[in-house]
């Protein structure tokens, strides 16, 4: 007898280059089988997703979910179960001082599983900009936190601004390399510099630097710093580095994404390999919203269903090394599921530029199911559909 079956839905798998009609039965919170027509009666509990997509849970590679610690921060299960994302990782939002709060209090308090990025500033982004001088660094600490914590710091974040960047932007970067691949863990890199400080040539300089794995955040910014040249062409060191795998992150956020250069991007053949939302505070009651709203603009340019999919379960679970237990509906794997529907409609979704685009679909959560339970969306808000 399984715990939970799921009827009827369409399936989409990227894993497993699974996308059609099939039933997924649940016990134990782990999926059992994927197959078509598992009889009713052998599951105490039966939903119906006729018309609903049904995916491995979403992962959002990129917000801010140390809610209670820093302010910037959302409750990790607001950017979550809550809104049909069942995994989400940090983006940096503390260093090595301020990261005892983390797997004490914000991760117990959760459903939704949590990693993060940890910064290489001691006090992540309780100030910003960071880094201000040297004093911020504190490499013996930060690689005793690491090594204190390997199931939940899955990388070690830098943003390229403020003034260390400014005066010494390549050496941090090989400070960050050196210190995570003592763990054989990624960097992830943000980019887009709203001061304009650092050197408009420090992307370009550092992208050599980034190796298969490492993550590039932000990749649609439009501002300082961002990939492509003034004639609208993709800086040649990013499509190298794509190509030998570092990780092109979407990371919306509340300034770095840009229909403009998605579209210049996507043109070129650029397709980022994650979606992230990158969710704070001020981001999640307008203009961000969340990671499927951030889908629905990507969808909106042109990227398919399925490679959407792709971009926020199977890839992002490789890049933090979670794929053994997530980012697929094989069996054995932790039963983390958003059920999805595509709603019909018109909503004027914006940009980090003031630039509003009218979509006709949104990918809206339906049902979360975490390790097995079953969580309705809770959402803080959402786009208004258009007059
Ligand atoms: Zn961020």
């Amino acid at each position: 007898m399984y715990d939970l079956l799921i009827k009827e839905g369409r399936a989409i798998d990227p894993s497993q280059n699974i996308d059609d009609k099939l039933d997924i039965a649940i016990s134990g919170g782990k999926i059992s089988k994927v197959a078509k027509d598992i009889p009713a009666q052998e599951s105490r509990q039966v939903i119906d997703a006729r018309d609903k997509i049904v995916t491995p849970g979403l992962i959002d590679m990129h917000c801010h979910a140390c809610g209670g610690l820093i302010n910037i921060c959302v409750e990790p299960d607001t950017a979550g179960v809550k809104q049909g994302v069942t995994t989400v990782a940090d983006g940096g939002s503390t260093g090595q001082a301020i990261f005892g709060g983390f797997p004490k209090y914000v991760i117990p308090s959760s459903h939704t599983t949590v990693f993060c990025f940890l910064h290489l500033g001691s006090q992540g982004l309780s100030i910003m900009p960071e880094l201000r001088d040297w004093e911020e660094i504190d490499l013996d600490a930060t690689a005793a936190t690491i090594d204190s914590n390997r199931d939940v710091i899955k990388g070690v974040k830098l943003r390229l601004v403020g003034n260390i960047m400014e005066s010494a932007g390549v050496k941090v970067v090989k400070m960050a390399k050196k210190i995570a691949g003592k763990f054989d863990l990624p960097i992830m890199i943000h980019i887009g510099d709203v001061q304009k400080r650092v050197s408009p040539t420090l992307t370009q300089e550092i992208l050599p630097l980034l190796e298969s794995g490492d993550i590039l955040s932000h990749v649609f910014t439009a501002k300082h710093g961002g990939i492509l040249r003034s004639d609208g062409t993709v800086l040649p060191e990013l499509k190298e580095a794509s190509e030998r795998g570092v990780v092109l992150d979407v990371a919306h956020g509340w300034l770095n994404f840009s229909f403009e250069t998605a579209r210049g991007c996507l043109d070129q053949g650029v397709l980022p390999a994650t979606v992230s939302s990158d969710l704070t505070i001020p981001s999640l009651t307008t203009r961000t919203y969340g990671l499927t709203v951030t889908m629905s603009k990507l969808m909106a340019l042109g990227l398919s269903l399925e490679q959407l999919i792709q971009m926020t379960t199977t890839n992002p679970a490789r890049a933090l090394s979670i794929e053994d237990s997530k980012g697929s509906l094989k069996p054995g794997r932790d039963a983390d599921i958003s059920i999805l529907e595509i709603l019909s409609g018109a909503w004027n979704l914006e940009d980090t530029e003031q630039e509003i685009m009218q979509v006709s679909k949104l990918i809206s959560p339906s049902l979360t199911i975490k390790s097995g339970e079953l969580i309705p969306p809770q959402l803080v808000a959402q786009p208004q559909p258009a007059d």
